[in-house]
């Protein structure tokens, strides 16, 4: 049994950290251990601004986006040195282990931290992108999807009243989970990801034909690491010569109150990640599969890429 932990959240931040940290801390003063809060991730570990918590420190916090704790991106994590300083800072203090809320990269300088000291390391997968291997589900994910959907229905409005094509831009960096199961959602005509390939001319000889045929608007949702909208939407207006508009989303879509689903999820792995670490496992990653809590070996969630399920680009392709 582990007598105090510490909680963390890195990388880019998403909707729902704020649950995740709460069911963590409240889980470990449940148990009766005591537990840290470090603030901007690794950086703050090497800055060792940390303080331990209290029930009270996660009050009022579970309804917002962002991060209480704040998060940071950190170059000298990436050295040895870094990473043997973080630990020592911990071991000052007593502290017996670390759970890490982030993305890949947040995960990967988690692993790499176990690796070299033995500290023991339970990560949760935090990023709206849904893209860590092992987990179908992401802490944020759904937050950002509902987020976009609202664009789409507003820019769904404005497309129709003036026959535009509109190209709207989404996150996700090299995942196209996001604008996948958004222009699912939102009914858009194409979803272009970097996951397959796409052939614009052929795109546009389609939307030619499709508003020759009266159709009234054309939504495109284009993932991030698929293209750049500007371009795209450039060579759609250039050769269908149909009005088009280009809007990038950005960092709206990092924002907001955290949905239920966001909410009650990031609170299940919270208790799952405290319970587990307190108990002495490590190099785990606490995951959602089928709906349900599951466990994912770090080293793998962090080695392997995950892919998009079929079923999605399936789907879109169906109702397109
Ligand atoms: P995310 O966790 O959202 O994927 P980043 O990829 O920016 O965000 O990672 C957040 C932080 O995690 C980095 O600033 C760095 O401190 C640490 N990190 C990322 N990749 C590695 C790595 N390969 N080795 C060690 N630390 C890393």
């Amino acid at each position: 049994m582990l007598k105090s932990i510490a909680v963390m959240t890195s990388g880019g931040d998403s909707p729902g950290m704020n649950a995740a940290a709460r069911a963590v801390v409240r889980t470990a003063l449940y148990e009766g251990v005591e537990v840290w809060g470090i603030n901007n991730g690794y950086h703050g570990l090497l800055e060792e601004d940390m303080f331990k918590m209290e029930s009270k420190n996660v009050g009022d916090i579970i309804q917002r986006g962002g991060t209480f704790l704040g998060t940071a991106r950190c170059k000298r994590w990436k050295t040895p040195e870094g990473r043997m300083m973080g630990y020592q800072h911990l071991v000052d203090r007593g502290i017996q282990g670390l759970c890490v809320i982030g993305g890949d990269g947040s995960l990967r300088g988690a692993s790499l931290l176990s690796e070299e000291t033995g500290l023991p390391i339970v990560g949760l997968p935090g990023t709206i992108d849904n893209d860590v291997w092992g987990s179908d589900y992401t802490i944020g994910c759904d937050t950002a999807a509902n987020t976009i959907i609202d664009a789409i229905n507003k820019l769904r409005d404005t497309a129709s009243a003036h026959r535009r094509v509109i190209v709207l831009e989404v996150m996700g960096r090299n995942s196209g989970w996001l604008a996948t199961v958004a222009g699912i959602s939102g009914g858009a005509e194409y979803i272009l990801i970097p996951e397959e390939k796409y052939d614009l001319d052929a795109i546009c000889s389609d939307m030619k034909a499709a508003y020759d045929a009266g159709k009234r608007y054309i939504l495109v949702v284009l993932a991030e690491g698929a293209g750049n909208a500007q371009e795209v939407g450039s060579f759609i207006a250039e050769k269908t010569g149909i009005d088009t508009r280009v809007s990038v989303l950005g960092h709206i879509q990092r924002g907001g109150s955290p949905t239920v689903i966001d909410r009650v999820r990031a609170s299940q792995l919270g208790e799952q990640a405290a319970l587990a670490l307190i108990s002495g496992l490590s190099d785990i990653v606490f995951g959602f599969s089928k709906g349900h809590v599951v466990t994912i070996n770090l080293h793998d969630a962090v080695t392997n890429k995950k892919k998009l399920d079929p079923e999605y680009t399936h789907l879109a392709k169906v109702l397109f």
